[in-house]
């Protein structure tokens, strides 16, 4: 049996080497390496794969975000609504920004903030929620849009983990991920769905308010900031993402086969909860994620770890307790499901690359562990 990996990016970069190739040797040749025509190509390529009218690439997901906020013109001090479990760069921007988080709780099922969570710590200092998809399964959006007009406050999209994941939106059309929020972003960092080769991020715009807005600036002087960011994204890395977006979907879908191998392995016992899938999404498992008992994860990933299968707790803090804003007097038990979260979760190999012989194992593996400390 080869080595189990937690990720693959060798193979996926060999099955498309000819075109990838191809697409390198184009950018060097045309020597346009800043003023990035393939940049912008990438660009209009995301915005038709996305369905969204305004896409501007720019270095990465943070700068994504603080282009998104900055966009948003949201006064200094204002609160915005983030998630307690999840990925803790997305509140460092808001830091950054001046701006202050607000934490709320996430749904146990999905991991991601709902209506409901969100409604609990609304006030009338918000002025954004940011709903983050995670692992690959996009939050509720038609539901936090309605609470977002609602509240008269600005829905973001953080479409990072779920790149490619279909939505929902009103009257049940299929919209893909980003394309819901009034703006969204997307990082295209290596270890994000794309698996790119360097980093990278992009801004998604949806509203047609803040179209207008950007298109009135589009003087080279405003802009917020994006006319010279978007040059920020590598002319190979974008060279590189275009040639994958078109692979996504095929790759998406032999992630999935994999889901199901787990899903059906697992399926027949009550000591692990396999990802849910929420019937308003589709799920593209950008880990495959379990919930176990608290007190059986970190034994359980070190029998893996032991038996050299990688595993890996993405979050192990809720972001509300993280020392660094011990100054806004959150505490243990405000928010309980992102805190038991942090406990319960483990992430599995995921990646197109897993034979039947390493699931098999794997699966044996945590059946075994489980089986024996329950
Ligand atoms: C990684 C990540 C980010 C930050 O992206 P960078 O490109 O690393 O700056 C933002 N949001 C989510 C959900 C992420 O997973």
């Amino acid at each position: 049996m080869e080595d189990i990996r937690m990720t693959a990016t060798k193979a996926p970069y060999a099955k498309l080497k000819q075109e990838l190739d191809a697409a390198f040797s184009a950018v060097m040749e045309s020597m346009h390496l800043e003023e990035g025509p393939h940049v912008q190509h990438f660009a209009q390529s995301l915005k038709t794969y996305l369905q969204v009218p305004r896409v501007v690439p720019c270095v990465n997901g943070k700068e994504a975000l603080r282009l998104a906020l900055s966009v948003l013109q949201l006064p200094a001090g204002a609160e915005v609504v983030v998630p307690a479990f999840g990925d803790a760069s997305v509140v460092e921007v808001l830091l950054q920004s001046e701006l202050k988080p607000a934490f709320a709780d996430v749904d146990a099922a999905t991991f991601t903030l709902t209506a409901s969570s969100v409604e609990k710590v609304v006030s009338p200092h918000t002025a954004a929620i940011i709903a983050s998809h995670l692992f690959g399964q996009p939050a509720s959006m038609h539901e936090l849009m309605q609470l977002a007009r609602q509240h008269n406050v600005w829905l973001i999209e953080d479409a990072t983990q779920a790149l490619g994941a279909a939505l929902k939106g009103l009257d049940d059309v299929l919209l893909k991920a980003g394309a819901m929020g009034h703006i969204g972003l997307t990082s295209l960092f290596p270890i994000k769905p794309m698996l790119s080769s360097g980093e990278g991020g992009a801004v998604l715009v949806n509203d047609k308010e803040l179209i207008t807005q950007l298109e009135g600036r589009n003087d080279g002087q405003h802009m917020y900031g994006f006319t010279e960011s978007q040059y920020k994204l590598g002319t190979l890395d974008a060279a590189m993402l275009d040639v994958k977006l078109k692979y996504m979907k095929a790759f998406n879908e032999e992630k999935e086969k994999v889901a199901r191998y787990y899903d059906t392995a697992f399926a027949d016992t009550e000591l692990v909860h396999t990802p849910y899938r929420a019937s308003y999404s589709s799920h593209v498992y950008h880990q495959y994620s379990l919930k176990v008992v608290p007190e059986t994860r970190d034994g359980l990933q070190e029998y893996l770890r032991d038996n050299f299968i990688p595993s890996v707790v993405y979050y192990p803090e809720p972001l509300h307790l993280l020392t660094s804003f011990t100054h806004y007097s959150y505490k243990a038990g405000d928010f309980p499901v992102s805190e038991e979260l942090c406990k319960s979760v483990l992430s599995l190999p995921m990646h197109t690359e897993l034979k039947q012989d390493q699931l098999e194992y794997i699966c044996h593996h945590v059946l075994t562990y489980l089986n024996r400390h329950s």
